[in-house]
């Protein structure tokens, strides 16, 4: 088989500066052989896998820091294996990011209105989140559901319009915080749905029968620390006992197959899963959330990227029974906008086995709806999705979560 494999080369000089600098490239892989079935990076390359090792059929894409750059280079031709760099210097497009933040911020200040084709910091989102409620009061309402590791609050929005106990939908984002265009796509989406109340009918009859809840920020201390320190932190900001490594991967922190293949026990690996299942407080606080409302039907979650919808389950690979097919006419919607296309499947067969992840807790806990989203894009870009792209990412996104929700409006009772 003919694998195409894509590397992020960069490098790492972090300690003095407050905000981390990665200078590198993003580069391209072929191998003719059986990567990565059994080829294995020595750890000592401290690579950083944006995408995992998987199926032949997904590009392998890494960020390799510029002291291990030379040794990567030796390894990859001693094992047959070409690439190409697709990004020269991925700190020009970090420096770009910022920059672009900055000059939006300026707008927006001027104008004293919020920009949904930017990145924006943590304050700035909770104050819109705040704005969309105020403007939207008949429907929408702000929910503290709990805080973070470092005690910052962890706000869902709910769209209601009254009953009691209804039937719900719940939507997150940002659960691994370097994937900034979910956070994004999640206000937008917010907005969307308080906006369009009323005058669209698919989402007024939802609204009618079902409520929704929005979680636009699962992880904000990571979130933060994306912008203040390192932009490609993923995991959780919690301290380890016995380990000077910081965090724990919230998605493998879940109780379903909690420890199993796919997760780390290693406290510095980007995917540890924790000392327990719903050791991080950011997920427990979700999983208490849900159970005491007792009427979820539909749990959604965005991550980013691959453009992928998938549905349980990682840990295990066999397929559940309920609503898989769901996800086909919910990517059609995804594409039909700009013809943006997504691969569907189970989530170990599209990526790979993984445990400890979300909707496979939901899925077990009786949530037959339970689907995983990764937008935009396969890897041009990869985390560092330019801010350009938010809106349209968000509005072709919103047809797909739309499609579910339909379905879900309609097969509720
Ligand atoms: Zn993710």
């Amino acid at each position: 088989s003919n694998m195409k494999l894509i590397l992020v080369f960069s490098a790492l000089f972090g300690a003095s500066l407050c905000l981390e600098t990665f200078v590198g490239a993003l580069g391209k892989l072929s191998a003719e052989h059986a990567f990565p079935n059994q080829i294995y990076f020595p750890s000592s390359f401290q690579l950083d896998f944006w995408l995992n090792p998987s199926t032949p059929s997904l590009p392998v894409d890494v960020r390799i820091p510029f002291n291990s750059l030379q040794a990567v280079k030796v390894f990859l031709e001693s094992n047959n294996i070409e690439y190409s760099i697709l990004i020269e210097d991925l700190q020009v497009v970090l420096d770009e990011e910022k920059q672009d933040m900055a000059r939006s911020q300026q707008r927006e200040r001027s104008s004293n209105t919020f920009n949904y084709g930017a990145y924006h910091s943590l304050a700035a989102i909770y104050e819109e989140l705040d704005n969309i409620a105020q403007e939207h009061s008949s429907i929408v309402s702000k929910l503290k559901i709990g805080e973070s590791y470092e005690k910052r609050p962890l706000y869902v929005l709910k769209f209601s319009t009254g009953g009691t106990n209804r039937p719900a939908i719940w939507i997150d984002a940002g659960i691994h915080s370097r994937e900034w265009v979910t956070q994004a796509s999640a206000v937008w989406i917010a907005n969307k749905i308080a906006s369009d109340y009323g005058s669209d009918p698919s989402i007024t009859s939802l609204l009618k029968k079902m409520d929704i809840f929005l979680l636009a920020v699962t992880n904000p201390d990571g979130y933060e620390f994306t912008q203040t320190k390192n932009r490609m932190w993923r995991k959780t900001r919690s301290k380890i006992q016995g380990s000077l490594c910081v965090g724990v991967d919230p998605n493998r922190n879940w109780d379903a197959g909690f420890g199993g293949p796919g997760a780390s026990n290693n406290p510095c690996s980007d995917s540890y899963h924790g000392p327990s299942a719903n050791s991080e407080v950011e997920v427990k606080s979700i999983v208490d959330f849900i159970k005491n409302h007792g009427n979820t039907v539909a749990f959604l979650t965005l991550h980013s990227y691959s453009q992928l919808l998938m549905y349980p389950y990682g840990y295990k690979c066999t397929k559940p029974a309920d609503y898989a097919e769901l996800v086909r006419p919910a990517a059609s919607s995804v594409r039909s906008l700009y013809g943006t296309a997504y691969k569907v499947g189970s989530i170990c067969s599209t990526i790979y086995q993984a445990s400890g992840g979300s909707i496979d807790w939901s899925y077990d806990y009786g949530i037959k709806y339970s689907f995983a989203f990764e937008l935009r894009d396969t890897g041009s870009y990869g985390f560092l999705l330019p801010a350009s792209q938010i809106i349209p990412t968000a509005e072709e996104t919103w047809l797909g979560l739309k499609t579910i929700m339909e379905h879900v409006r309609d097969n509720t009772y």
